[in-house]
């Protein structure tokens, strides 16, 4: 019955100048989204409004689920189009709609009808008298309520009109685009999949750099964050995925630096590394999985450490979420499945028994310092030889 999606957008950050830098963003993600979609789609501009039209048959279902996805829209209406074949023929329609989308007839309703068209026989306001009347002709057990009405009935007099009263919350947020670009440090883990969700929902762009220590890291570790990278992509459009090779810098960490110490001073040395190559790709960001407490790693000494390395604004999302409200977001974006899988993302060996839980940073710094002799070679070997991977 659908043949159109009207595509109803947030007003905030999108006057003036901003407003169609905004609209093509929205445009292009909506394209890039419909495009895993089974059919054809033309996704349009029109007065102020978006609409993605079917040119072909279309799986109704996967284009609501793929247009929900899409940062920046607040609101999916599926809309009925037809001709203008004159208004008793309007009227069939509006009565066929509303048959077959409110199968229970015991509600309320109100029609709206605007003209975008003013040529159109009939004002705004005799259209929704008549429509209004035919309905209760057809359905006598409808009742109209001018204020709260249940069913509000759209109906716009276009070239086509469009007949639509249902809409479908979209994630809301900014179309990715927007707002520049960020490095996700991606590991396989729950928690930063849905740090990398939650910036892209800004309209951030997002880059991504995963640390691969072969072979104490498996093949299927290394799948299993292309994996996740390609479930983000869904919601931030397409992405590079760097995979590091990290494991000659964690074999010197592991040999020359203190047991406990080596999250905290490995975290650093990713953190530098991930900078390193946002800088060259025009990141203005960092983006990590961190929340206050969760590891050893992660307490507010810990952070302030792994932080210290940094220029760039680190952003962490998911800092003040408890694990099961990072486990909830990231079941709704569907990444949890393969975030549980079995494949480590560090190897056990290089994970300290009793790991510093309040690191001193001068400490640290100064047991950095037996690095001093290979980490400028291993930092610049690493960075040369990155494996960058297109992920669509
Ligand atoms: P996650 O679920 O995201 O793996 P985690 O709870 O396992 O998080 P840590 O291992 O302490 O936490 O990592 C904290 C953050 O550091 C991660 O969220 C991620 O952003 C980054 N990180 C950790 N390991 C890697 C890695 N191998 N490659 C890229 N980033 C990593
Ligand atoms: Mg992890």
């Amino acid at each position: 019955m659908y043949k159109a999606f009207l595509i109803k957008y947030g007003e905030i950050g999108v006057k003036g100048k901003n407003r169609y830098l905004f609209e093509d963003a929205l445009v292009r993600q909506i394209r890039y989204a419909l495009k895993e979609v089974d059919g054809e789609f033309n996704v349009t501009k029109e007065n102020g409004r978006i609409y993605a039209t079917a040119v072909s048959d279309f799986d109704y279902d996967e284009a609501v689920a793929a247009l929900k996805r899409v940062f920046g829209i607040i609101g999916i209406c599926p809309v009925v189009q037809i001709e203008d074949n004159g208004f008793d023929d309007l009227a069939k329609h509006v009565v066929e709609y509303f048959d077959a989308t409110y199968p229970d007839k015991n509600i309320t309703f109100k029609v709206n009808a605007r003209r975008a068209r003013k040529n159109y026989p009939m004002d705004s306001m005799e259209i929704n008298m008549e429509l209004g009347g035919r309905l209760l002709d057809a359905f006598p057990e409808l009742k109209v309520d001018v204020h709260k009405p249940e069913v509000l009935l759209q109906v716009e007099i276009r070239n086509k009109i469009n007949i639509y009263s249902v809409e479908i919350p979209g994630p809301g947020g900014m179309p990715i685009g927007t707002a520049g670009k960020a490095m996700l440090l991606l590991s396989g883990g729950i928690d930063s999949p849905v740090a990398g969700y939650m910036i892209a929902k800004r309209g951030v762009q997002i880059e991504a750099t995963y640390f691969h220590a072969p072979p104490y890291t498996s093949d299927r570790a290394k799948q299993k964050v292309v994996d996740l990278a390609k479930l983000v992509s869904r919601y931030s459009g397409p992405m590079v995925l760097n995979v590091v090779n990290f494991t000659d810098i964690q074999l010197a960490i592991y040999e020359k630096c203190p047991h406990d110490e080596l999250t905290i001073i490995m975290r650093r040395y990713m953190m530098r590394i991930a900078e390193e190559l946002g800088k060259k790709s025009g990141c203005l960001g960092l983006i990590t999985g961190e929340s206050i407490g969760q590891v050893a790693s992660q307490t507010m000494q810990s952070l302030y450490c792994t932080n210290e390395v940094c220029e760039m604004p680190v952003f962490r999302p998911v800092i003040g979420f408890d694990k099961q409200e990072i486990i909830d977001l990231s079941e709704k974006i569907g990444t949890y499945e393969t975030s549980i899988q079995p494949f480590e993302d560090c190897c056990t060996i290089f994970v300290a028994k009793h790991p510093v839980t309040k690191p001193n940073l001068n400490i640290i710094k100064n047991d950095e310092k037996h690095l001093d002799d290979c980490i400028e070679e291993m930092l610049k070997t690493a960075i040369d030889t990155v494996e960058r991977i297109e992920i669509k």
